[in-house]
């Protein structure tokens, strides 16, 4: 999808500091961070959000799950704790048509957001 920025990122055509990568999916620090480790993790196919995931996708959607685990490893964020946060849609918060996991961590999360 040329007029991805997700897409364009996974193309290496926009830049991102990479965090995790495989054949299916690709995580990177988001530019405006929301907390002292916030990461986006994606798979590189580019589904719109998480209402046109399909069933073909169930393996796709699994791997993500366990990308994010991953990465939360990866960083160190096992023990204290992190939250994952899909935004679906208006309401939802949605502003990137690149279906996308939030990982926040590195300090205490209130709950609920707003
Ligand atoms: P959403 O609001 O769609 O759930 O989240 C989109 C996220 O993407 C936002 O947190 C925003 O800061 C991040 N973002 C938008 N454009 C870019 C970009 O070009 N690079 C990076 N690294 N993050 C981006
Ligand atoms: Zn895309």
């Amino acid at each position: 999808m040329d007029n991805c920025i997700f897409c364009q990122i996974v193309a290496g055509k926009i830049p991102s500091e990479k965090v995790y990568e495989d054949d299916d999916l690709f995580a990177f620090k988001d530019i405006h961070p929301a907390a002292p480790t916030h990461v986006l993790v994606i798979p590189k196919k580019h589904i719109p959000s998480l209402m046109e995931l399909k069933e073909e996708d169930e393996r796709l959607a699994g791997k993500i799950l366990l990308g994010v685990q991953k990465v939360a490893r990866k960083l160190g964020l096992q023990e204290k704790g992190f939250r994952v946060v899909n935004n679906m849609g208006e309401e939802g918060g949605q502003t990137v048509y690149h279906i996308h996991f939030h990982l926040l961590g590195g300090r205490h999360l209130t709950w609920p957001p707003g």
